[in-house]
């Protein structure tokens, strides 16, 4: 199914983000978290994509194996930097033949080990050659960053590109994660102002791991509540109560989006179905009648 013609509907949308596995027990994880996470019959999954094409082959095979074993709408990211144009149609190509009708469109960021220039500067090249060649095949999914992508010198000019984004031929964008809702309404009323209109899918990232988040946080430029920083930092060294906490602000976090009206969740399960789990069953009551006007 298209996720555009869904979210078209007005229904809130709830999908997984997983990354592809390097190997055998890296599978048997994913495949465990899916299949945990299956019963509350998300709208998809994702997969990510190694910028420069790392995970090229890795990322298909994922694609296609949970595509076929579960007969699940699934998305495959796909970045633009350092390939050229025919090795970027080649796997859309592939996708095409095994039926696959969604792709998040992205840029990337240039692999230090892959100094190749390829025909993409912006993620909007990617989109306007899919558009190109494959008409309306594919429907188009885009990121977007509610606090601003770190290289633009703001956030109101980083909303000038999403809207190029929107004008090539995307029709739907899933957002960075952010830790202060503010920031997303504050987004979501400068896109007003700007006349895009696309439905904007909430990207949500359970804190699990406080050193990892940090990592996370510091490359992506999403900005950890001071209060939240400092009761993670005082027991960082205890994974459960990291999770406890973590899980518990993103519950809070997810209830109060949902009470502003939001188009979807897309969780970043780092193949991993606990945290996850928890949120929706938290809020299960409020998502599921969402999903069901
Ligand atoms: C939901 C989501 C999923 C992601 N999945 C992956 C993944 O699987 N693999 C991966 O490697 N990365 C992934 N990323 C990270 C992403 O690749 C990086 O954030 C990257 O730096 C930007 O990609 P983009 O598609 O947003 O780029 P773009 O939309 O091209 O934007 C990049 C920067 O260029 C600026 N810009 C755009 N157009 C112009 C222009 N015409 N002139 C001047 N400046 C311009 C923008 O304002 C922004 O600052 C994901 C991000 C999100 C939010």
């Amino acid at each position: 199914m298209k996720i555009c013609e869904y979210l078209k509907e007005g229904r809130f949308s709830l999908s997984y983000e997983f990354f592809p596995p390097k190997d055998e027990r890296g599978k048997e994880q994913l495949f465990n978290t899916l299949e945990r996470l299956l019963k509350y019959n998300p709208n998809f999954v994702s997969v990510t994509y190694g910028a420069g094409g790392s995970t090229r082959e890795r990322t298909f095979a994922t694609v296609k194996e949970i595509k076929e074993k579960y007969n699940l709408t699934v998305m495959p990211h796909l970045t633009c930097v350092a390939h050229d144009e025919d090795e970027v149609l080649e796997i859309l190509d592939r996708y095409r033949e095994i039926g696959i009708e969604n792709i998040l469109a992205l840029r990337g960021d240039r692999p230090k080990d892959n100094p190749k220039e390829g025909f993409c500067k912006y993620a909007v090249d990617l989109i306007r050659l899919i558009k190109r060649h494959y008409g309306d095949q594919f429907c188009i999914g885009v990121a977007c960053y509610p606090e601003g992508h770190q290289e633009a010198k703001s956030l109101e000019e980083d909303i000038e590109h999403l809207k190029e984004k929107v004008e090539a031929g995307g029709e739907f964008a899933i957002t960075q994660m952010f830790f202060r809702n503010e920031d997303f309404f504050r987004f979501k009323e400068l896109l007003q102002k700007k006349g895009i209109d696309i439905p904007v899918i909430v990207g949500v990232m359970p804190i699990t791991n406080f050193k990892q988040i940090k990592k996370f946080a510091n490359l992506c430029g999403a900005t950890i509540p001071l209060d939240l920083a400092r009761r993670l930092s005082e027991v960082q060294d205890n994974p459960e109560e990291v999770f406890k906490i973590g899980v518990d602000y993103a519950i809070r976090q997810c209830e109060e989006l949902l009470d502003h009206g939001v188009d979807g969740f897309h969780f970043y399960t780092l193949n991993r179905a606990e945290a996850t789990k928890q949120i929706i069953e938290a809020l299960k009551d409020k998502i599921f009648s969402l999903r069901k006007v």
